[in-house]
């Protein structure tokens, strides 16, 4: 396959040869020689999805100053100078992506990254390697075990941790972070038996015989809370790697959830760096109470193009993987187990009203269909009471499908939603596991809240990271096992398109600066391998990341 070619605008001629009408190529950027303007980059040649209102589809853009400033058809280069020019060669440029739901963390040393690991066994290997690197007694730590793709089709328990490393503490999150398992030494040093009753709010699971088996949800804390700091300096270094790595995936913008106001100094002095190539990031803050947030002396929007404050994150309910969603009507197979709130119910009710009266935007975690209604019912009744004007107040998640009456509700005062299709495909397992009938094939809806008029944004939460397999459930409905979930929720691949790169810039406010390649906006853009528009949708997920560009500048390319 074909790359991009990069020059400059000295090879102007030799690609103006190369092209079908040289002479009258050559003829007029002679005659336009002395008019023409100087500028940074042109990338010509292309299919140019720019994502505006219309959805034009321009063959031109011309970026200076990390700005775009024309697109058009190819005649349009004609009047500038560009210091490099870029023959797209009729691959497919658009607007970066924006993930308008993400954690982005750095990792000490005694971290194991467990998001590709598909078997226990593997599992395994890595705690042995690790132990021996840190020595007995030291804890080691690991995120994004999923038993949906563990070759023995089983969840982790702690014998399994046990059998690789009997002298450390071991905590492996599951994906998603609403569950662990942790094996029996890290039990026994949180003083956890048998006999210990459920924390509030969460689970240790316990197997027939009312032995724990190393698993908790959703207060995986009082076991994780032993886990020693991490130093500054691990933390940071790997922080900028992991940051630097969403280039690869065409990710230019995030949304950075559970923030912290430490892990806020930790992101000025990444983004402090000379020459550091990241991705702009928005972070979320963790609710903790309003003195807290009035010591950030900030408020949603300050910042720079880089990095800014985004609007504060709270928990309603807990998610499916661990699971801990709250729900109307009870899980499949468990009794009158429905998932629990987050917290009482009238703590959460108060507490969305102090946040609004603060005059702050909220982003409120929301999975199960009774959460998303509690928080649509309490969102509305602050707007009505308070009202304010724009206040971009979404629900992250939106797994299950509410009653029509609450969607109503969410487009007459604006609540906005982003979603996160690729759940479908990745969380099949866990779904299909407590859900039956129409809320199972109603997973993750897009359709309908779009068709009651909500404001979607789309985003991958990391479950994985890479934006195409959430445009490619998004378009499909399908779970990893090709099964179909609810047809009548699908969405086109225009539609997941603009999810993922303009709505989730209205979600932070930067629909004027992001989010689509219009003259003014910050040049971040995307060379794909194929046309997301054209492909085949069973082919979505093998699109390729070819070059991605922030500010104009070309952050990565992959040859
Ligand atoms: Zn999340």
């Amino acid at each position: 396959m074909r790359k991009p070619i990069i020059s400059t605008v000295f090879t102007l001629a030799v690609l103006a040869l190369m092209s079908c009408q040289p002479e009258q190529q050559q003829a007029q950027s002679e005659e336009t020689q002395e008019a023409r303007t100087a500028v940074d980059l042109i990338l010509s040649n292309g299919k140019i999805v720019t994502v505006d209102e219309a959805f034009t589809i321009a063959d031109t853009v011309v970026v200076n100053d990390g700005r775009i400033l024309e697109v058009g058809d190819a005649s349009i280069a004609d009047k500038y100078q560009a210091a490099t020019l870029v023959d797209l060669q009729g691959k497919t440029l658009m607007p970066g992506f924006i993930d308008s739901h993400t954690h982005i963390r750095g990792r000490p040393q005694r971290y194991i990254e467990l998001g590709e690991v598909t078997s226990i066994a593997e599992m395994q290997r890595l705690i042995r390697i690790k132990a021996d690197v840190l020595g007995p007694r030291e804890w080691i730590t690991g995120y994004g075990w999923s038993e949906d793709v563990l070759a023995e089709g089983r969840k982790p328990v702690r014998q399994d941790l046990d059998a690789a490393a009997p002298n450390n503490p071991i905590t492996f999150t599951r994906a998603g972070g609403h569950s662990a398992v942790v094996s029996s030494l890290a039990l026994e040093l949180a003083g956890i038996t048998d006999a210990t009753p459920d924390p509030e709010g969460g689970v240790i699971e316990r197997d027939e015989n009312g032995v724990a088996n190393g698993v908790i949800r959703e207060r995986q804390g009082i076991v994780g809370r032993l886990v020693p700091d991490s130093t500054y300096e691990e933390l940071i270094g790997s922080l900028a790697l992991n940051l630097n790595a969403l280039l690869a995936k065409g990710i230019t913008s995030i949304t950075d959830a559970s923030k912290s106001p430490r892990d806020f100094l930790m992101y000025e002095e990444i983004y402090g760096r000379p020459g550091a190539k990241l991705p702009r990031s928005t972070l979320q803050f963790q609710w903790r109470n309003p003195e807290a947030i009035e010591e950030l002396k900030t408020r949603v929007g300050d910042g720079n193009d880089f990095l800014k404050i985004g609007p504060i994150k709270i928990f309603a309910d807990g998610g499916f993987t661990g699971p801990a969603a709250f729900t109307n009507e009870p899980y499949l197979n468990q009794g009158d187990y429905r998932g629990y709130l987050n917290m009482p119910e009238e703590e959460l009710v108060a507490l969305i009203n102090e946040i609004h009266d603060a005059g702050w935007q909220m982003g409120i975690h929301a999975i199960g269909d009774a959460a998303i209604e509690l928080v649509v019912d309490t969102l509305a009744d602050a707007l009505t009471r308070n009202p304010r004007q724009d206040h971009r107040n979404y629900l992250n998640h939106f797994t299950m499908r509410p009653t029509d009456a609450t969607m109503e509700k969410m487009a007459l005062h604006n609540i906005l939603i982003t979603q996160q299709p690729n759940f479908t495909y990745t969380l099949e397992g866990r779904y299909v596991e407590n859900l039956d009938g129409w809320r199972l094939e109603h997973n993750n809806p897009l359709r309908s809240p779009m068709d009651h008029g909500i404001f979607v944004a789309i985003s991958s939460d990391i479950l994985p990271i890479g934006p195409f397999v959430g445009i490619y459930a998004a378009v499909t409905r399908k779970g990893m096992s090709g099964r179909v979930f609810g047809a009548d929720e699908a969405i086109s691949v225009e539609e997941a398109v603009r999810g993922y790169t303009i709505n989730s810039a209205y979600i932070n406010f930067d629909e004027d600066i992001k989010g689509s390649i219009e003259p003014g906006k910050l040049a971040d853009m995307i060379v794909l391998s194929a046309d997301i528009l054209s492909v085949d949708a069973e082919r979505i997920m093998d699109i390729e990341i070819e070059q991605t560009y922030v500010g104009g500048e070309l952050v990565f390319s992959s040859n």
